[in-house]
């Protein structure tokens, strides 16, 4: 049996697990989805939301890429978001980052390459706003943590500027937003924002991206 055999029965398993635990599970999950939490998070194959939340399927709304980044012109992410705001009517979006990220590491050590240089300018633009605090930290992991943190922050400042959540906390949406960290080696998320869930909120979010 070569590896994607073993995927495949893997997932056989699984399927006759849910089923025999609930005769309805696949059913009812065919019928709709209903989340109320979006997922923004890092592509990185240990951090998987449903697994570290352990949320069954249908729960979350999930967007991934090198660094859980919010960028205005990623219009991947703004689908995601648009569909996730206006209509399936999520009411939190959590920007999730993870210690010993390789993307975050990126901005300490910029490889060659064509299309992750570019991904981790933002990234790079906010490891030189924080030049001196990170140079105070005396180890390699303890800065590229503290970068992953402010990334989270940054992010969620982004996601707060885009039109798509200001219209919809003009709009009197519940919609909340919130910034956490994972810590690969407990397995423990943090909460580094509280829940920003208006202007004002922003405001105050804003003030800790600049240093
Ligand atoms: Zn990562």
């Amino acid at each position: 049996m070569n590896d994607l055999e073993d995927l495949l029965q893997r997932n056989s398993n699984w399927a006759k697990s849910r089923k025999n635990e609930d005769s309805e599970f696949f059913a009812a999950a065919a019928k709709q989805q209903n989340p109320e939490y979006c997922w923004i998070g890092c592509s990185d194959s240990r951090v998987s939301p449903s697994q570290i939340l352990d949320l069954p399927p249908g729960n979350i709304f999930v967007h991934r890429n090198i660094a859980n980044q919010v960028n205005v012109n990623d219009i991947n992410c703004l689908s995601v978001l648009e569909y996730a705001i206006y209509f399936l009517e999520v009411k939190h979006i959590i920007v999730c980052g993870h210690t010993g990220c390789g993307g975050i590491e990126s901005a300490f050590n910029k490889p060659s390459s064509k299309f992750i240089n570019p991904w981790i300018d933002n990234i790079l633009k906010i490891r030189i706003d924080h030049k001196s605090d990170l140079d105070a930290l005396s180890c390699k992991a303890e800065r590229s943590n503290r970068l992953s943190e402010l990334n989270v922050v940054n992010q969620i400042a982004n996601l707060g500027n885009l039109s798509l959540v200001k219209d919809a906390w003009i709009k009197k949406l519940d919609l909340s937003l919130h910034g956490w960290i994972y810590n690969l080696s407990t397995g423990i998320l943090r909460d580094l924002t509280g829940a920003v869930s208006s202007l004002s909120d922003l405001i105050f979010i804003r003030s800790l991206c600049t240093n």
